[in-house]
């Protein structure tokens, strides 16, 4: 029997940060999982970040997390997207060489200090007095732990589908996880189930590419970590193609073979990433769907065709590719398929990610309902660190929704828990004007600093970039001219006699520090610098106004709601309100404003109660 502090089961993307993250506070760190060679494997596409995801992957990297500088290493292509909108939603996004990120994540874990990796198969957990404890093996072998972060992804009772056959498996090639599911059952805890897919693999050698767009990355590339100076991976052009209506007829012929439409599955699919069976009856206006084919390495030739997951039998996904250009003798190196397996609502669980039934336990990724690598990591991160401080002593660590998109994610799923498996979107953060991805590091390291889970390194990198970020606004606070001197010096501005910073004239169209050097030839010119500089003046006023929204849903998160609170012993209370706040548990006011359902009343009712017990405690 061997003891450590944390045990992370699960290599994928949650358990790679939750371990390496448990690890960087001191916690002796054990990361349990099926095998060595599938850590950090993606399951479906071979690409990290995103719209919303991208400002994931840029928080994580802010707490020195490992997501952002693996993927640097194995970026293939890099690019923003909505680079032609503001800052604020433009996601930093990269295709992946599947390998390379692997590798790299492996050499990383590997690489850190109070991490033991272990191939194994957890099939049960060691409970004591209400408490996990460690975990059991599938031969037998018990490991003990202060605490345990399960990061177990699609595998818990995972079922593949692939037209009308069926089998047992946690993705292609990989086992499920029965006995641990049925372990979770034992617990009493709400499980659902969910589905997702995957879209064929083709060999890239088969497809005719001439007559295809080819799609270059951005040059330069901006890459995701703080800590990337240089990328180091060949750069490659994707291609885009379209379904044809040939391809829809195909696909409305065959629709009752597909498990999605046969009944065989019953479970949700991901809303915004549908399978192409989906997007063929949901939007039957449009005959035609984009394709991009999306290499899966630099010495690898399967291609990645981004747009048509399904699950069709694998004799009709090979008639759909004959319809697609470029696709017509392309060879399927493996179908595409759906999955479905067990999530664990999490709306059980605290916001520190640990089970409410269960202290000790604590859970990331995509079994708590969500979809996608970057979400994965973010809880992954979070609930990690939170393990290792509970080991330690009584601290947690949190982000509020004005501080991070992952405050956003987390609130999101415990508070409303999630009927289909939940993806990050800019639209989700009502801050997102300050929830850049650009100041992630701004936002965030400061926190890592405080609780020690940033490297001296990083530290080191981010007070040299504070110093001549301050040394930049203070240069240009501290420059004031009136507007008819800016006018006088060819700034455009309206004439009103006032006196206005340099700093406040980069908030108007067409000014930036290029436009002002000629006038100041000593204004900073790091690139980097002058970016960042740029944005945060021109976003200034915004973020400001948005202050005062930001005080009050402070203030309502500050009005903790007491552990254990009996709400039918509120008699304002409606019965469905009862039942509503009963089973979400809400930490806060705030967090009970955010439960679908829950009226301004219900929170008076809630909030007097609460008063007068306080009252009565004192008297
Ligand atoms: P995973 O990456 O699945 O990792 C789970 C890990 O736990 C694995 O290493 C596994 O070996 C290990 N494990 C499980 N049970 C045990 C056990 N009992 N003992 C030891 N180890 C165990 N995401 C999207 O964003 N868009 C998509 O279109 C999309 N399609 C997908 C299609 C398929 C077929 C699959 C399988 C996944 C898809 N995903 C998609 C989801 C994406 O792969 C996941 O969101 C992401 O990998 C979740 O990360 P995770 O760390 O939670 O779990």
């Amino acid at each position: 029997m061997r003891g450590f502090d944390v045990i992370v089961i699960g290599g994928g993307h949650a358990g790679c940060e939750a371990a390496a993250a448990a690890a960087r506070l001191g916690a002796r760190t054990c990361l349990v999982t099926h095998k060595i060679e599938t850590i950090g494997a993606m399951s479906c596409n071979p690409a990290i970040g995103g719209l919303g995801k991208g400002h994931l992957v840029r928080e994580i990297d802010a707490l020195d997390g490992l997501m952002g500088r693996i993927a640097d290493e194995a970026g293939i292509q890099f690019r923003v997207l909505n680079r032609r909108k503001g800052p604020a939603v433009r996601g930093p996004r990269a295709q992946a060489d599947r390998k390379r990120y692997r590798q790299a994540m492996l050499a990383a874990l590997r690489a850190q200090p109070n991490l033991t990796l272990k191939a194994a198969a957890v099939d049960d957990l060691v409970v004591e007095r209400g408490r996990a404890v460690g975990v059991v093996t599938d031969r037998g072998e018990i490991l003990r732990a202060g605490a345990v972060v399960l990061t177990t992804g699609t595998f818990l009772r995972g079922l593949i589908h692939l037209g009308e056959k069926t089998w047992a498996a946690g993705r292609v090639g990989d086992a499920p996880a029965v006995a641990l599911a049925t372990r979770l059952d034992t617990l009493g805890l709400r499980l659902g189930r969910l589905k997702t897919g995957t879209p064929p693999r083709l060999d890239g050698r088969t497809i005719d590419w001439a007559g295809l767009d080819p799609q270059a990355g951005d040059d330069p590339a901006e890459p995701f970590s703080t800590m990337t100076t240089r990328l180091t991976a060949a750069q490659v052009y994707c291609h885009i193609t379209r379904t044809t209506p040939a391809g829809h007829e195909l696909i409305r012929t065959n629709l009752r073979r597909s498990p999605m439409y046969s009944g065989q599955i019953e479970s949700t699919g991901p809303r915004y990433c549908p399978s192409i069976e989906d997007k063929v009856v949901r939007f039957a206006d449009k005959d035609s769907h984009q394709i991009f084919l999306e290499p899966e390495g630099l010495d690898d030739l399967t291609v990645y065709p981004n747009g048509i997951s399904t699950a069709l039998p694998a004799e009709v996904q090979a008639e759909l590719l004959k319809t697609i250009p470029g696709l017509e003798h392309a060879r399927i190196v493996r179908p595409g398929y759906a999955i479905e397996y067990d999530y664990v609502d999490p709306r059980q669980l605290t916001p520190i990610l640990e089970l409410d039934q269960l202290p000790g336990l604590f859970l990331a990724g995509q079994v708590n309902g969500t979809t996608g690598y970057e979400e994965a990591a973010a809880q992954g991160l979070i609930a990690g660190l939170n393990a290792a401080l509970s080991c330690a002593g009584d601290r947690t660590f949190t982000v509020d929704r004005a501080e991070g998109y992952v405050g956003v994610l987390i609130d999101d799923l415990i508070t409303r828990g999630t009927s289909e498996p939940y993806r990050m979107f800019t639209s989700r953060a009502e801050y997102r004007l300050r929830l850049r991805a650009d100041n992630a590091d701004q936002r965030l390291t400061p926190r890592g600093l405080e609780i020690g889970c940033v490297g001296s390194d990083r530290a080191k990198q981010f007070g040299a970039k504070l110093h001549s970020l301050d040394h930049a606004r203070n240069m240009l606070r501290g420059w004031t001219l009136t507007t008819s001197a800016w006018a006088k010096a060819g700034v455009d501005v309206k004439q009103d006699g006032t006196r206005r910073s340099a700093y406040d004239m980069l908030a108007l169209p067409g000014v930036d520090m290029a436009r002002l050097r000629p006038i100041r030839p000593d204004l900073p010119d790091d690139p980097k610098t002058v970016e960042q500089i740029e944005i945060e003046a021109r976003y200034a006023t915004y973020v400001d106004r948005q202050d005062a929204d930001v005080a009050a849903f402070r203030r309502d998160e500050a009005l903790s709601i007491p552990e254990g609170l009996v709400y039918d012993e509120i008699g304002a209370l409606s019965r469905e309100m009862r039942e509503k706040l009963t089973l979400h548990r809400p930490a806060t006011l705030g967090a009970a404003a955010r439960i679908p359902g829950v009226t301004p009343a219900a929170l008076t009712a809630v909030l007097v109660h609460i008063r007068r017990g306080a009252r009565q405690a004192v008297a």
